[in-house]
């Protein structure tokens, strides 16, 4: 059963319990800690929902709505089918064989020798990667800064570890051209410098950035690494995108860069390495001194990740090693694959005057919306124009994408709330019928 069908099925059976309302009038103090305050809404529960009920083309959440690569498919059936062991418990901080081949194969690309057992923790994907790095990290207090857009999560969990988020945007040099490029937008290194104070413990940057698919440039990381090692300040680097780049476009970790390595949490993801976001399995790879207390919040929390998984993951990184950097590897052909998809769609949008944002990486396109004039005073008041916009649009016509002001602080959600999010890592048929829907709408205007 498809999980739109699941979605729906959920919606329709689960019963209200009577007894909450009631129980929360009996309880005589407040149930909720007060870390879960003000962080409860999520745009992916939100949206996922709404797209299922509405059985909406779906180019909203970022998931392959294709199977990952065979060889990846059958290194799990094989674990599977291997024996007792790989359906037992195994290495809490991440299987013997996942975090060999990762120190092998990152070792390559870092240009540092990766300890496999001291300097890697595998962990339940990308989001618990990033879970652990604050909550191990951050202190009451601490100032966390944060990149705008950011791929939402980071807000909330700067919070749930008593951080304060501090933010610095991203900003358009110029919206004038028709074809915008996600290098258009740039960090002004002067407002990111202007920001830091002594208590400012880490900064979050994402490249490929979800959702604008900016890639920075060596430069630019290089006058990052330039503040955090002035400031000793550490650096988590969220590169899930890191093998998708277009163009010639290079992605480069900041890690690499010299006096890096010690202070930067470069988290990975299985998910969108092999299109196979199900399996969660991700990983944080960091110098000992780092990873050693996000393993004790691991340990207490998670404890480890599904075996089978990350032994399947684990022989798809032995197999990237030996293929690397030829036509075999996955690592060209999906981003080979994903060119052609990212054009297709912007041609696309183009046709129906939208303006799309050119990702130089990353699997989504953000696109300006503010030229097609749709009446949306009959949607919800308390929402950003973006999320009436999507709405509507998941509603009317069955076309499902994502808010771009649900990756923007409060502070400057009002300032982005003209863009929406696509994500074309999707079958060719699931475009096609995303571009039906926009040529009929157009043809109709
Ligand atoms: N970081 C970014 C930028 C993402 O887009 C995502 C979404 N997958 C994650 C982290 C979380 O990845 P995972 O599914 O491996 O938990
Ligand atoms: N990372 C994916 C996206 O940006 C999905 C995130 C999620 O479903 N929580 O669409």
């Amino acid at each position: 059963m498809g999980i739109t069908r699941t979605l729906v099925l959920l919606r329709v059976v689960r019963p209200r319990s009577p007894n909450i309302t009631a129980f929360n009038k009996i309880m005589s103090r407040q149930i909720h800690a007060r870390r879960v305050e003000g962080v409860s809404k999520n745009v992916w529960v939100e949206f996922t929902q709404l797209a299922a009920d509405y059985k909406a083309v779906n180019l909203g959440q970022g998931f392959p709505d294709f199977s990952p690569p065979k060889f990846v498919q059958e290194a799990f059936c094989t674990a599977v089918m291997g024996g007792p062991q790989m359906h037992q418990y195994t290495r809490a901080f991440g299987h013997p064989h996942l975090v060999k081949s990762l120190a092998t194969f990152f070792t390559r690309i870092v240009g540092h020798e990766i300890h496999p057992l001291e300097d890697i923790l595998v962990t339940v994907g990308a989001y618990q990667a990033l879970f652990c790095a604050f909550q191990a990290l951050v202190d009451d207090g601490d100032e966390v800064i944060i990149v705008e857009p950011f791929f939402d999560c980071y807000q909330p969990m700067v919070l749930m570890a008593g951080g304060k988020p501090v933010y610095v945007p991203l900003r358009p040099r110029s919206e004038d051209k028709m074809v915008l490029s996600s290098a258009d937008w740039v960090l002004s290194i002067e407002e990111l410098s202007s920001k830091i104070t002594p208590r400012t413990k880490a900064i979050v940057i994402n490249s490929p950035n979800n959702p604008l698919g900016k890639v920075y440039k060596r430069e630019e990381l290089q006058e990052i690494a330039d503040l955090c090692i002035k400031h000793d300040i550490l650096c988590i680097s969220d590169e899930v995108y890191e093998w998708l780049t277009y163009d010639d476009t290079k992605h480069v970790k900041i890690a690499s860069l010299p006096g890096m390595w010690e202070r930067t949490i470069t988290v990975g993801s299985a998910g969108k390495t092999f299109s196979a976001t199900g399996w969660k399995v991700g990983w944080a790879i960091s110098s000992d001194h780092i990873i050693k207390h996000m393993k004790t919040v691991h340990q207490n929390s998670i404890y480890h990740c599904a075996t089978a998984a990350q032994e399947a993951v684990a022989c798809g990184f032995d197999r990237e090693y030996e293929v690397f950097g030829t036509p075999e590897s996955y690592f060209q052909q999906l981003p080979a694959m994903l060119h052609h998809k990212r054009n297709k769609l912007a041609s696309c949008l183009e046709s129906v005057g939208l303006k799309p944002i050119m990702p130089e990486g990353g699997y989504f396109m953000v696109a300006d919306i503010s030229t097609l004039g749709v009446d949306l005073k009959d949607q919800d008041s308390k929402d950003e124009n973006d999320f009436k916009f999507v709405k509507w649009l998941i509603r009317e016509k069955g076309l499902a994408t994502i808010p771009v002001s649900a990756f923007f602080s409060p502070e400057h959600r009002k300032d982005f709330n003209k863009y929406i999010r696509f994500c074309f890592v999707k079958e060719d048929s699931t475009l096609d019928a995303a571009e039906e829907i926009l040529r009929k709408w157009s043809a109709t205007e």
